[in-house]
């Protein structure tokens, strides 16, 4: 990075607050208060991300006469469900290609699931009224390398011939650009239906005005410290009180699990992203962009990108940094060094955008599992449930994970809970130093593969054949 570039570079980052753009909003909802004293329920949700309200409405919905309570340590939405780029996916699987690998013979279930997933989510929020600027946008996959196009087709080519491309589109360089204007774009496959844009904080905070208006019990600031099998139930202790529930579900993402097998299974890896102030008609009118659909590049460390409400583009990825010792800590939250890359590559990407400031910067933890998709699970004979691993597409898979939660505690055999990728669990995390080691040869691999045509070393190769990796 020339010395001269990277002043200008920063200089865009001057205003930016250290803050999520969605958390920053006036119209943050008030936290529910802490539960003091002794509750019962039948189901007791902890967490009030996505996985823990979708589960606590669904259930609602299920059986409006379920008695259902929910925790969270914090407020709703504040972490990841807050803070991510808002890319609604039906995938399930952290994308096709994952998906295509790990579960062939799955695959046209999953992406069918997948695809009704993100229709119930796109019916939930209007039948709620959920504010949450939902647009079925759909996204581009851009290759920015001529390697990158070349697999693009190939790849679009080979999911064709398998019956999965029925709304994707192969874009070339002239037709991508007429999308959206950049020149580093050489191509890209356009998937029309199966994402949709939103306001992710707007998302959670929607949801939980929706589990209040069916009667969930929700407290925030009320962490669940203790979990333990009580009469034929479980009994969970917090800061001032106690619940006692017969079931519970767990959507407590990358945070210590209560079930303390499952730890293993995840790493909190930080995802960094900026948002810049709204666009003038002219800059936006100079990338084009009326489609609003969310954009992605193929590299292994990849960009994404879209447009918010107001016209602001959210710009983020690229560095995925796993700290050592895998820990969650606010310190992890804020990057500069992160957020200078990500504005390099901005005006990398967007040169007619120069003088464009960003108003927003943060992070966040990904709940990385060595499949990249999430897992499931049951403890204390089936009383208790978990889902967990979504890595970075957790948006919409969130709500297929509330339901194969719902269906395991209650004992039902579904599609759902039939699908391996329900039944086996991926490969847990070594501790340390190995996790650390691992990781940090993988992302050493992985940038060395975008920087040499795609060639992946022995190192990744081994990764591959075993089914391991490291995403975001
Ligand atoms: C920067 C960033 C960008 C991302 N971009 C995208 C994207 O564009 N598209 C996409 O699909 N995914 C994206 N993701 C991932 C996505 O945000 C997550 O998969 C999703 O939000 C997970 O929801 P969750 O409810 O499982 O977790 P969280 O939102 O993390 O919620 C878990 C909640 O559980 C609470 N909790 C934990 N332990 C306890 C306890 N013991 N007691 C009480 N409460 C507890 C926590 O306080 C927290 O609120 C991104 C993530 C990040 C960080």
């Amino acid at each position: 990075m020339a010395p001269g570039a990277m002043s200008r570079w920063t200089k865009s980052l001057s205003e930016a607050r250290p803050v999520s753009y969605w958390l920053d909003d006036p119209g943050r909802p008030d936290p529910e208060p802490a539960l003091t004293g002794a509750e019962t329920c039948d189901l007791l949700v902890v967490g009030g991300g996505y996985s823990g309200l979708w589960t606590a409405l669904i259930a609602k919905e299920r059986d409006p006469a379920r008695d259902v309570v929910l925790v969270e340590g914090r407020e709703a939405g504040w972490a990841a469900s807050g803070r991510n780029g808002g890319f609604c996916a039906a995938s399930l699987t952290h994308g096709l290609p994952n998906g295509l690998t790990r579960w062939p013979d799955e695959i046209h279930t999953l992406q069918r699931l997948g695809a009704r997933n993100l229709d119930a989510i796109e019916e939930t929020v209007a039948r709620h009224s959920i504010d949450c600027d939902f647009e079925r946008s759909g996204e581009i996959d851009v290759a920015t390398e001529p390697y990158q196009a070349w697999e693009l087709k190939d790849w679009y080519e080979g999911i064709r011939a398998k019956g999965l491309a029925d709304d994707v589109e192969y874009l070339d360089a002239d037709a991508v650009r007429e999308q959206v204007n950049s020149p580093t774009f050489r191509a890209g496959l356009y998937d029309r239906r199966g994402v949709a844009m939103l306001n992710p904080a707007r998302l959670a905070w929607g949801l939980k005005r929706a589990c209040l208006g069916l009667g969930v019990r929700v407290y925030e600031h009320t962490p669940a410290l203790t979990l333990k099998p009580y009469g034929g139930g479980m009994a969970v202790r917090t800061p001032y009180g106690r619940i006692r529930a017969r079931a519970v579900a767990l959507g407590t993402n990358v945070f210590p699990s209560l079930v303390r097998r499952v730890r293993s299974y995840t790493v909190p890896v930080y995802d960094y992203a900026l948002m810049t102030e709204p666009l003038t008609a002219d800059r936006l009118a100079s990338v084009g962009w009326k489609n609003r659909q969310g954009l992605g590049d193929s590299a292994n460390q990849f960009h994404y990108f879209r447009l918010s409400a107001d016209n602001r583009i959210l710009w983020g990825g690229y560095d995925a940094v796993y700290p050592y010792g895998g820990r969650v800590r606010a310190e992890y939250d804020d990057r500069p060094e992160t957020y200078a890359r990500l504005a390099g590559h901005f005006f990398t990407c967007f040169p007619q955008l120069e003088g464009v400031r960003f108003t927003h910067a943060w992070g966040g933890a990904i709940d990385t599992c060595s499949r990249f998709s999430a897992f499931f699970g049951t403890a204390y004979t089936g009383r208790v449930a978990y889902a967990a691993g979504y890595t970075g597409l957790g948006v919409g898979a969130t709500r297929f994970g509330a339901e194969v939660m719902l269906d395991l505690l209650a004992g039902e055999r579904t599609e759902r809970t039939e699908l391996e990728m329900v039944r086996r669990k991926p490969l847990p995390f070594p501790p340390e130093p190995f996790a650390w080691t691992g990781i940090a040869l993988t992302k050493w691999s992985l940038a060395r593969a975008d920087a040499r045509g795609g060639r992946r070393n022995l190192w990744l190769r081994t990764m591959d054949r075993l089914g391991l990796g490291f995403d975001s």
